[in-house]
């Protein structure tokens, strides 16, 4: 069974097609093979029994009621001579053909020692009705033939053949009991090797769909890994490695399909850009990995403020963040936009080159409008830098906001 487990799943099918379509031709041919097998009994009770029966029966009556009655009628003169002549003539023939007959049939030792007696008995009485067929178609009288002989005659082999029919019937009776026991052990047989052949196959069916079973549930768990997979990467490809952050490849995905909700909505759309102040200096003064890291705790802050189901938080590069935001007012994007600034400064990392505090702090551009058909995609972007264009030169660590969002420079 071990090769089973083996095969593929493919293979197993074909494996248990073909071990059906095997079970059914041997199921097939044992059942014909003993259909044949009872036919052949059925044949050699008909044949060997039943057949000579009624030929030896015809024979019997045709000694008795047609030539016996044939002599004694034409005795009496109640048929003509001919017509006598002419029935002993064929029953005769008749006699001769049906024993022909019998003998024909399979005999054994015994039953040939007394037919070899029979034939001679039988030659016998057929002599003695041709001599008195001879007689009848000589139109003598045939007052002579004594009826005493012709009695004896037709007694003796009545006695002869009624032997043979006893003997036929002792047979046939033999035989049908032997035909009944062979038809109860071919019944057992048939029973047997087909019960036989239906556990086999069950058992191997079994084991074939139990080995299928395990290998669905593997390529079940197989499929859910690599779900899981198939998902962790997605979310590694969508997200920045050092803040965690979505990454700028989302921002993409998602910038665009929010746009359109909030156009179908015609729902209010935020979009900020988020810049640290003097972050060039910053590295300079304490290191790129220090750089890093306060790039980390500020990625914190935007998540921590920014937990929104409809709230997106990406870091564009470098250290530069975007956010998206839906269905929120001007009024409450300004106060989010200032909340956020207080709360990076609210980490008190040292920022000892900025010219603006000597903690690190951000600017940030921010857009919000109700979104309608006219609404350039691009130009949420575009407004919002220009808008923290305007927060830096205004002196950097504030926020600075526009409702407008047309693309056409504010003057
Ligand atoms: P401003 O206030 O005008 O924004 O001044 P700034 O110095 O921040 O100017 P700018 O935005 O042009 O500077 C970006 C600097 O951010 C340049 C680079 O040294 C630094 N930077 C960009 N990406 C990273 C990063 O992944 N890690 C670190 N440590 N620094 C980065
Ligand atoms: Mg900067
Ligand atoms: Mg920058």
């Amino acid at each position: 069974m071990q090769f089973i487990e083996a095969l593929k799943l493919r293979s197993k099918l074909f494996f248990l097609f073909l071990l059906i379509t095997v079970g059914l031709f041997a199921l097939g041919f044992i059942g014909t093979n003993y259909v044949n097998a009872m036919k052949k009994n059925m044949d050699s009770l008909y044949f060997g029994s039943l057949i000579p029966v009624t030929e030896l029966n015809e024979i019997v009556k045709t000694y008795s009621y047609d030539l016996a009655a044939t002599v004694y009628k034409v005795r009496r003169g109640e048929i003509s001579p001919s017509e006598a002549a002419f029935k002993i003539e064929t029953s005769l023939e008749y006699i001769n053909k049906k024993w022909q007959s019998y003998k024909s049939h399979f005999k054994t030792e015994e039953e040939l020692y007394y037919l070899e007696y029979a034939d001679l008995e039988i030659n016998r009485a057929n002599n003695y009705f041709s001599k008195v067929l001879k007689a009848v178609k000589a139109s003598k009288n045939l007052a002579h033939i004594s009826i005493t002989t012709l009695e004896k005659k037709v007694e003796t082999i009545h006695n002869v053949l009624e032997k043979l029919i006893n003997y036929e019937v002792n047979m046939a009776n033999y035989e049908r009991k032997k035909f009944l026991y062979t038809y109860d052990s071919i019944l057992l047989k048939i029973g047997t090797s087909l019960g036989l052949i239906i556990v086999g196959l069950l058992i191997i069916l079994v084991y074939v769909f139990e080995s299928i079973q395990k290998d669905q549930t593997r390529l079940e768990i197989a499929a859910k890994k690599l779900k899981l997979v198939n998902k962790k990467l997605e979310n590694a490809s969508y997200t920045d490695s050092l803040t965690n952050l979505h990454n700028r490849r989302y921002f993409n995905f998602i910038y665009e399909r929010e746009v359109k909700r909030a156009k179908r909505n015609k729902a209010y759309i935020t979009f900020m850009m988020l810049d640290i102040d003097y972050f060039k200096q910053y590295n300079d003064t304490y290191g790129h990995l220090a750089g890093d890291e306060a790039l980390k705790s500020v990625a914190k802050v935007f998540k921590e403020r920014l937990k929104r189901p409809g709230d997106y938080v990406f870091r564009l590069g470098g250290e530069e963040f975007g956010v998206l935001l839906s269905d929120t007012s001007e009024t409450n994007s300004a106060n989010i936009a200032r909340e956020i600034c207080t709360a990076v400064k609210g980490l008190e990392i040292k920022h000892e080159a900025s010219k603006v505090s000597h903690l690190l702090t951000i600017s940030i551009g921010v857009v919000c409008c109700i979104a309608d058909d006219a609404l350039d995609e691009d130009a949420l972007i575009f407004r919002a830098d220009e808008m923290l264009y305007e927060a830096k030169e205004s002196g950097r660590d504030r926020y600075a906001i526009t409702s407008n969002a047309s693309k056409t420079k504010i003057a």
